[in-house]
């Protein structure tokens, strides 16, 4: 081969070797990065967002005044922005709504102590207020009820065993490291199935039918879940309480648990008497018993009929105020969208923000929207919509900054989302998992076979302090931390919507059926 040719041929391997690896169509545009990271860095409205809907809106139960207050506030806020469609959105029978209004604990001997007490959801009121001997009970199955049967009528019964404490020797927040993020590269076979099993009766709803007949004055339980000591008290609730059909539940409180042990240790070690005061008011609404999903469009244009959604819930727990779990995810998905419109861009797809309600109570908003315009999961009977939704980007794991975004094992998009992750590796965004997440909603798309997915987030305090307890309070969001998040998740949907394709999909799933819990 003559010299010439030779470098020719090595001039043309050069070449092809400097091609990214990404076809050209997914590098993302430089400019709009720009202009989201300016927006969202320079004039963030994230934690006010977020604060309004925390600190001033407070806890959301689906189906509460406070929620409904909520959702007319997202729409708007949106609606100001100069947001098109907005609406909310009902859907059929969520059922009764419930909103706490009132918790009143003491220990009134042998010492006076206040105790930190919340409501469970969707428990009902005490008779006014009740003053008298605590009883602990130790009933392990329907042989003990005999024991109890006719020693109950309105009293203060602790009916769960004391849960152990021990101090904690490793801090509460921790951000991802290069280990930890390495190891969500990996592929564990099988990977997390989606948990799917109707619920089956058992003990509990036993023994619930127990205490109702013998009417127990207020249940007591101390807060459980491996984190609820040092002033942390985590919720609990029946998510079946809010169907119309069902008995509504005896009031019943959770106790902090350093709290309840000591009573139990005075009653039982002791042997000494004991008084408690315990008041409990809770309201249920049962006029309207849609619930309402919020949701608002930035039109598209030549592809405007193909949609792009994010979202996250916008219902929370009760007793903090739904900071972390939601607020942030709605907070976050608003601020994206506020940042989108206020630079200007023309999306070429539709982009469509929901906030879900009822996640909490087993993505009762998400499933309903799902049903009504994508497809059945049943049976995976497809609606027209289906196949014109790109991808749904959910964010719901705390306050922590994006990392990265799992797949969902749908390797397809992963070149996608490598190169539009790329800009965003000095804000900390820098792995691609491969792995499937589920447990919020995108959840519900991903298992009709809606490209879905979640971020990987630092998890800060969130599993060690924050969700779903009463520290669930605007004092532990990041700033900092939201306003990568709304960036990035600005940057992703926009490019999501500007792509000549629509993504890659994974293997339409076989029908299944979504996960139900008590
Ligand atoms: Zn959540």
């Amino acid at each position: 081969m003559p010299v010439i040719a030779r470098r020719l041929v090595l001039g043309l391997l050069l070449l092809v070797c400097s091609i990214p690896l990404v076809a050209d169509t997914d590098s993302p545009d430089l400019a709009v990065v720009a202009k989201i990271r300016h927006e969202g860095i320079k004039q963030t409205q994230v934690m006010k967002l977020a604060g309004y809907l925390s600190d001033v809106i407070g806890p959301r139960p689906t189906g509460s005044p406070a929620l409904d207050r909520a959702n007319r506030w997202a729409a708007d806020t949106m609606r100001g922005w100069g947001l098109e469609q907005v609406a909310l959105e009902p859907y059929e029978n969520f059922g009764v709504g419930w909103a706490p209004h009132y918790v009143s604990v003491h220990l009134l001997a042998p010492s006076y102590a206040p105790l930190h007490a919340i409501s469970v959801e969707w428990g009902s009121s005490t008779a006014g207020k009740l003053v008298g001997e605590p009883l602990y009970v130790t009933i392990g199955s329907k042989a003990d009820f005999d024991r109890y049967r006719g020693r109950l009528k309105g009293r203060i019964v602790l009916y769960q065993p004391p849960r152990a404490t021990s101090p904690h020797f490793t801090a509460d927040a921790r951000r991802h490291d290069a280990q930890s993020l390495a190891a969500l590269a990996t592929y564990p076979i099988p990977d997390e199935a989606p948990a799917s099993a109707d619920y089956a009766r058992g003990f509990l709803d036993d023994l619930e039918e127990f205490f109702r007949a013998e009417q127990v004055g207020v249940l007591v339980q101390p807060s459980g879940g491996g984190r609820g000591d040092y002033g942390t008290v985590v919720a609990s609730g029946i998510r079946s309480a809010r169907f119309p059909d069902r008995p509504r539940p005896l009031p019943e409180i959770i106790l902090a648990v350093e709290h309840y042990n000591r009573i139990v240790r005075i009653l039982e070690e002791y042997r000494e008497p004991a008084r408690m005061e315990v008041e409990v008011r809770n309201a249920f609404y049962d006029k309207d018993l849609r619930g309402y999903n919020v949701v608002a469009e930035i039109p598209g244009t030549d592809k405007k009929d193909e949609i792009v959604m994010l979202g996250g819930h916008i219902d929370s727990w009760s007793p903090g105020t739904g900071a972390a779990d939601n607020a942030a995810g709605v907070a976050v998905s608003m601020e994206a969208v506020r940042i989108l419109k206020a630079i200007g861009v023309k999306p070429r797809r539709t982009i469509r923000v929901v906030l879900w309600s009822a996640e909490e109570k087993g993505w009762v908003g998400s499933k309903s929207y799902v049903a009504k315009h994508f497809a059945e999961v049943e049976t995976m009977t497809l609606k027209p919509e289906h196949a014109k939704v790109s991808a749904y980007f959910n964010y719901d794991n705390g306050t922590g900054r994006i990392r990265g975004i799992h797949l969902q094992q749908n390797g397809q998009v992963a070149p996608i989302f490598e190169a539009w992750m790329r800009p965003f590796a000095d804000l900390g965004m820098t792995q691609l998992s491969p792995r499937t997440t589920m447990g919020s909603d995108h959840g519900a798309l991903d298992l009709v076979g809606i490209p879905a997915f979640q971020w990987i987030q630092d998890p800060i305090d969130y599993g060690t302090r924050i969700h779903h307890t009463n520290l669930d309070v605007f004092d532990h969001l990041v700033a900092e931390d939201l306003i990568q998040s709304a960036v990035i998740t600005a940057s992703f949907v926009y490019h999501t919507a500007m792509r000549d394709e629509m993504l890659p999909r994974k293997p339409l799933p076989p029908p299944s059926k979504y996960p139900v819990r008590r």
